[in-house]
């Protein structure tokens, strides 16, 4: 293989893969293959996305890892076919890519924006890296439904509310088609690099649980395949408004959510199948639901563009003064374990908890109620659990995770404020006959075997009774106190 400069007659564009792994619907690729033959397509494995971080916790977990190199396997088999490569190399991308594009003498790099403050920051340092060599840059944006360049304000003036923000994009946008995938690639001309091993990045490949239902399997085929399957040969859309709130079955919702976190799926993409859906089976508000979903996936974006580093304080958006315990405060180790261990003693938030630690994915009924236990029950720091997410969730998204604990913890975009999930309520509502809890959940006698089940062991499932146990349970429980 030659890896000398001279074999490049045309000076290359580098197209730097983040969260886009995907060849439909690329923006920076489908420009670089336009504005220059020679593109060379580059991922960067960042050692810094593999730390521990607090609680104790890989910041990516084993799911993810796994999810991401098989994305990367199936990214480069899919370059393989159209003639091309993926080249991967180890690093961090302000390091690598310069590195790289000396060695094949680049005169440009593509890449997609990202708005979280991590990636923003390597952003920022690969461009300055890049310019001291004389090496241009152009960006794009990609991750969203609606085009940044489409908004019909400015980030600045993003309306504090979900409703009013849906309501301006709905009447003024278009989604734009995506981008096809293109059907050739140019020969890679350098090393390829290896894959790393799940070992190699300090972790273990999850072991396989008999109670898990769905294995999310990383990549764009994948998630194709999951779309085309979920839409139309299982065609569940046309109930997803129904019954995308089910705990326990696979098909109750779309499960897009890790393909389009990584991006081996555009939102829109997925919002072309909806409408042709709709022409050729059926438009109803199911269908339009999904569509409602992924814009409420674009406002979590469009909130931390706006917000940025201030949707990770204790207090979220506004400031709140919660008193939440912390991490070192007396017992609150102790509870913060019981949680992560789904040993609560209440069988919705334990069976969630058990799933989500045996598979990465818990569902978004499952994630509000054991969210808003950690919080309004456990009165302990929302920052915790979103770490805690962040570590095992399959589909992990800075801005869908971290948005998403503000708005339930109460520290978010959110115009009431407190919210509060009476967890034996919910479980009435969306676990009735206990089907949930009783497939994650061990024999009824083992898991009483905790002793905050004991606290609970009086507990039924009315209101009242809750709100004792809750009040028992957490004496320091936060209250907002607005300012
Ligand atoms: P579907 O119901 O089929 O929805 C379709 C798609 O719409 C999803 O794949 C997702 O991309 C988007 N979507 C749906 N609901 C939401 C939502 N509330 N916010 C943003 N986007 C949404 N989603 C993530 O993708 N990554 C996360 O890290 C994440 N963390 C969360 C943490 C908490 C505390 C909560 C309450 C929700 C979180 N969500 C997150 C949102 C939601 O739970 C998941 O997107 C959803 O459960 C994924 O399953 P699905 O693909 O079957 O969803």
């Amino acid at each position: 293989m030659q890896t000398s400069a001279s074999v490049f007659s045309i000076s290359p564009v580098l197209v730097w893969f983040r969260n886009d792994l995907r060849l439909h619907d690329h923006e920076a690729l489908t420009a670089a293959l336009q504005d220059n033959a020679r593109a060379l397509l580059v991922y960067c494995i960042d050692p810094r996305q593999f730390v521990t971080i607090t609680p104790g916790v890989p910041k990516t977990g084993a799911f993810r890892a796994r999810f991401l190199l098989e994305s990367l396997v199936d990214l480069r088999a899919s370059c393989r076919s159209l003639g091309g490569d993926l080249v991967v190399r180890v690093g961090e991308p302000e390091q690598v890519l310069p590195a790289l594009a000396a060695t094949v003498r680049a005169s440009r790099v593509y890449f997609h924006l990202d708005a979280a403050p991590e990636e923003g920051a390597v952003e920022r340092a690969v461009r300055q890296a890049l310019k001291a060599r004389g090496v241009g840059v152009r960006l794009f944006s990609t991750h969203t439904l609606v085009h940044g360049d489409d908004l019909p304000f400015d980030v600045a003036a993003l309306p504090d509310t979900f409703s009013q923000y849906r309501s301006r994009v709905e009447r003024r946008v278009d989604v734009r088609a995506p981008h096809p995938a293109p059907t050739a690639l140019p020969a890679c001309l350098i090393d390829p690099g290896e894959l790393p091993s799940i070992l190699s990045l300090g972790l273990t490949d999850p072991l396989p649980d008999p109670r898990e239902l769905f294995r999310f399997r990383g990549g764009e085929t994948a998630g194709r395949e999951r779309l085309r399957y979920w839409m139309w040969d299982a065609d569940r859309l046309r109930t997803y408004k129904t019954t995308r709130n089910g705990l326990l079955l696979t098909d109750d919702s779309s499960k897009l959510s890790p393909w389009l976190a990584h991006g081996c799926l555009s939102p829109r993409l997925v919002y072309a199948e909806v409408r042709r859906y709709e022409q050729e089976r059926v438009r109803n508000a199911d269908t339009d639901w999904l569509v409602f979903e992924l814009l409420w996936r674009d406002y979590f974006r469009l909130v931390l563009e706006k917000w940025g580093g201030r949707l990770f304080a204790p207090g979220g958006l506004n400031g709140l003064p919660y008193p939440w315990r912390r991490l070192d405060d007396s017992g609150v180790r102790d509870d913060f374990d019981k949680w992560t261990a789904g040993q609560t003693g209440f069988p919705l938030v334990d069976a969630a908890m058990r799933e989500l630690a045996a598979t990465g994915y818990t569902s978004n009924r499952a994630r509000q109620n054991v969210a808003s236990f950690l919080t309004r029950v456990l009165g302990i720091d929302w920052r915790l659990g979103a770490s805690w997410f962040e570590s095992l969730l399959v589909d992990y998204d800075v801005s869908s995770n971290w948005g998403n604990w503000a708005y339930v913890s109460g520290v978010g975009n959110d115009a009431r404020g407190f919210r509060f999930f009476n967890v034996l309520k919910q479980a009435r509502e969306y676990d009735p006959n206990g089907d949930f809890a009783r497939h994650w959940l061990p024999a009824r006698a083992e898991h009483h075997a905790s002793p905050m089940v004991d606290l609970f062991s009086a507990a039924d499932a009315s209101a009242l009774t809750y709100e004792r146990a809750v009040a028992k349970l957490a004496p320091v429980r936060a209250t907002p106190t607005r300012r």
